[in-house]
């Protein structure tokens, strides 16, 4: 099969067409075989109300069964990550804490074992400052600027679990972060001007999430992780073809760095407002959104 006769096939599921579309000018190639499914977690992956994976998984199953390599992407830290995957039962490459690193099982890197840094059974490649070094630049802008930007860092368990709804054992993971800091206190206009300036002067920036702010280092981004782990994926595996699925602002990045960007729909079915050519918007929601696309892609791909 072609790419233009797998895109074909692929489109059926997706708008506009792929193999419609003039910006995506496909030549008539064999199809690489190794292919890549890069995917946001919550809203994308899991439900955006209930965080479940039941409508996703089985078609997961089927993706790493097929032998895609897929890749988890998300502002989730490292322990949250791998508790994610423990409950699934899978072991798969992730990118934690907004591009800030990567982590791959070392039993499917051989190659990479004596280039890259280790913790247990993961190898693991640092893209960003490391919470230490963060965090003493929020502690020196709180003493300047006398203010409490509610570093979760800081924060009693307790009182996260019932600031943000999880549990206590899901707040500990959420607050082992290891690249990056995260502001629980609502910010004045003045103060996010302060900050931003602050943190930019030490190479730190902070990002608005739906309800909190994040700060990592300025250069970091899921499509840069996810572009630095393709260069070393391609030196192993050969030509690779990527698929990435997202459903917010902050996958643009991701779903720049890919070759079909998925945006998958919120519950309503209407998409998140964000701006890339060529962009496949899914018309179903969260999982069972992915879950559609990723059936075709497999079957695009096989
Ligand atoms: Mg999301």
């Amino acid at each position: 099969m072609t790419l233009k006769e797998s895109t074909a096939s692929l489109s059926g599921n997706l708008t506009p067409p792929l193999h419609e579309n003039p910006a995506f000018a496909w030549k008539d190639q064999p199809v690489p075989r190794q292919g890549v499914i890069v995917t946001d977690l919550d809203g994308t992956f899991l439900d955006r109300t209930t965080y479940s994976p039941a409508a996703s998984l089985p078609m997961l199953r089927k993706a790493l069964a097929d032998g895609q390599i897929v890749v988890f992407c998300s502002s989730k830290t490292p322990s949250e990550q791998k508790h994610l995957q423990q409950t699934l039962g899978i072991k798969i490459p992730f990118i934690c804490e907004n591009g800030s690193a990567i982590y791959l099982p070392r039993e499917d890197f051989p190659e990479l074992e004596k280039e890259i840094e280790k913790d247990s059974d993961w190898l693991v490649i640092k893209l960003g400052a490391g919470f230490p070094e963060i965090d003493s630049v929020l502690e020196n802008f709180e003493e300047t600027y006398t203010t409490d930007l509610g570093r979760m860092s800081q924060k009693p368990i307790k009182n996260l679990a019932s600031l943000t709804g999880l549990s206590e054992p899901a707040a500990l993971r959420a607050r082992s972060r290891l690249f990056s800091e995260t502001l629980t206190a609502p910010l004045e206009e003045n103060t996010k001007a302060q900050l931003e300036t602050f943190l930019r002067l030490q190479g730190l920036k902070f990002e608005c999430g739906g309800r909190f702010h994040t700060v990592t280092s300025l250069e970091t981004d899921k499509g840069k992780a996810y572009k630095h782990l393709k260069a070393l994926l391609q030196t192993i595996r050969g030509d690779l073809l990527s698929i990435g699925l997202g459903d917010s602002e902050n996958d643009l990045r991701l779903l720049e760095s890919v070759d079909f960007p998925v945006l998958v729909a919120k519950e309503d079915g209407t998409h998140e407002p964000v701006e890339l050519e060529p962009l496949h918007r899914n018309k179903k929601p969260g999982p069972h959104g992915w879950s559609a696309t990723i059936g075709a892609w497999l079957h695009a791909m096989a």
